[in-house]
């Protein structure tokens, strides 16, 4: 029999279906590579018996002859950004270590209704902030992946989903759910060569979601390819009155509807994001995409994105302007942490307790939150970048008009040596460029492995689709993974 922790989701769940294994087996199975591969730092927390108890679930009820549900005998691994009841939930923050909700996150809940099973909590950057994993109070999480140079630099899995990329890939999860502020499950799993799809804004449900940036978060799922993407989707989206700007919208048959034929589709390639500078591996795979997506039968235009190039400053004064907001309620009274020095008052209290709790990532984002926000600078900064993030909907409005999806690569660059950009926040915000856009927009993308460079790492392309068609960017990178046949994996070395 195949290992089974390198089973996908789908052949998980058809395989337990026919009475191949047993669910408890694939938890099993699951769970000994977390034990094993400590050294990833992929996990916060384990949670081998939650996994473990899904899966006799599973098995009682195939045994008993239940139809099955829809995720029975998966197990999957949870961001820990997500709040599980019972289950510490940190944000990769020391401001919430030992923070454990009474309640499950309206998407956490939803799989677990489904059938899934927890494998752990996955380390994150703190807050969702960053694109390297390193702003993690728990440690960086290190990619699997080696360049095939010689050297042997721990690479950074990308970020802010970083534990859930680094966990897939090396086969400690077939699946993981993400979130997505400005590119956090994109950009990581290109780092790693899997899957991620952030759906259209309001698709899933952000609440019991710690909040970041409240107008771009959204919650997807990662995965090790497009398939496996559709199947756990469908289970996290759906219309939640808890959230108020959750889409009341029907969730569509996803994997029903994959297909990758693409005759009669257009497909866009924005020239304003063949930016300077990019290295010639990723041009080559955008030009290789291309191809991939004629031979699927898709027609290819040149659009135009006028605005791309204030995509980037526009994201970091909206996105750390809402952080500012959203942090403020981390004050030492009502979760985690509290620092209450000798003798002090309430002010000596926050002031410690948001010192002591918040990394140096999250307080930057604060500071420039609150100053974008002051009555000084607020029209100079906040109400411009709003118009801005306006005018970059309508270019995507526009080009929409001529092009079904667009094609682009997902990052400007393959994984990066940890390290290499801690200590300079522009390289580190320089390398979300090309998925802030969507993010800003509101529209859903994806990306999907399409190679390797030249020293032996994965890179990815990205679909963007329209709002609410999901149903389009799965096809078109359905139709660039069959022709890629990306297979590569890291070496074992944990
Ligand atoms: N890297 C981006 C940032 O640091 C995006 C993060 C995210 O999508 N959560 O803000």
């Amino acid at each position: 029999m195949t290992e089974l922790t390198n089973l996908k989701v789908a052949e998980i769940r058809d395989g337990f279906r026919a009475g191949d294994f047993s669910a408890r087996e694939v938890a099993e199975a699951f769970n000994a590579n977390v034990a094993a591969a400590k050294a990833l730092n992929a996990f916060i927390v384990e949670t081998p018996d939650h996994a473990l108890a899904a899966a006799d679930a599973a098995d009682a009820a195939r045994a008993k002859g239940d139809t099955p549900a829809p995720l029975a005998g998966v197990p999957i691994g949870m961001k820990d950004l997500f709040c599980t009841q019972g289950v510490q939930t940190t944000a990769a923050s020391h401001m919430l270590e030992g923070f454990t909700p009474t309640y499950e996150s309206t998407v956490s809940g939803k799989l677990w209704q489904a059938g899934a099973g927890m494998l752990g909590k996955l380390n994150l950057d703190q807050f969702a902030m960053g694109s390297s994993n390193e702003t993690s109070y728990f440690g960086n999480v290190i990619s699997p992946w080696k360049r095939n140079d010689g050297g042997n630099a721990s690479l950074a899995p990308g970020g802010s989903s970083g534990g859930s990329a680094s966990a897939i890939s090396a086969r400690l999860c077939p699946a993981a759910t993400g979130t997505d502020t400005g590119g956090s499950i994109r950009q990581p799993a290109a780092f790693v060569g899997i899957s991620g799809i952030k759906p259209t804004y309001g698709r899933c449900s952000r609440w019991g979601i710690v909040a970041f940036a409240s107008s771009l978060d959204q919650a997807g799922p990662m995965a090790r390819d497009v398939r496996d993407n559709a199947i756990l989707l469908e289970t996290m989206a759906g219309f939640d009155p808890k959230d108020s700007t959750s889409l009341d919208l029907a969730v569509p048959q996803w994997e029903a509807g994959l297909s990758s034929n693409l005759k009669g589709k257009k497909v866009g390639i924005p020239k304003e994001y063949r930016v300077d500078g990019m290295p010639a591996d990723i041009d080559a795979l955008w030009e290789k995409g291309i191809a991939f997506l004629k031979d699927a039968g898709a027609e290819i235009v040149e659009v135009s994105l006028p605005h791309t190039k204030y995509a980037l400053p526009t994201y970091y004064i909206i996105a750390p302007a809402e952080a500012s907001s959203n942090l403020a309620r981390y004050d030492g009274v009502r979760y985690g942490q509290r620092d209450l020095p000798e003798g002090a008052g309430l002010q000596d209290m926050y002031a410690a307790t948001r010192a002591a709790g918040f990394g140096p990532e999250v307080k930057r984002r604060i500071m420039i939150g609150t100053y974008v926000l002051s009555a000084g600078f607020y029209d100079a900064y906040y109400t411009q970048a709003q118009k801005v993030r306006t005018l970059i909907s309508r270019d995507f409005e526009r080009a929409f008009e001529q092009c079904d999806v667009l094609l682009t690569p997902t990052a400007p660059s393959a994984a990066f040596a940890l390290g290499e950009k801690q200590a300079d926040p522009l390289a580190m915000y320089l390398n979300d460029v090309f998925t802030v856009p969507a993010s800003l927009a509101g529209l859903p993308a994806m990306s999907v492995p399409a190679g390797l460079d030249a020293q032996g790492l994965p890179l990815g392309l990205q679909i963007i689709g329209k709002a609410l068609d999901e149903q389009g960017v799965l096809n078109a990178a359905l139709a660039i993974e069959e022709r890629a046949g990306f297979a590569a994996r890291p070496d074992k070395w944990w």
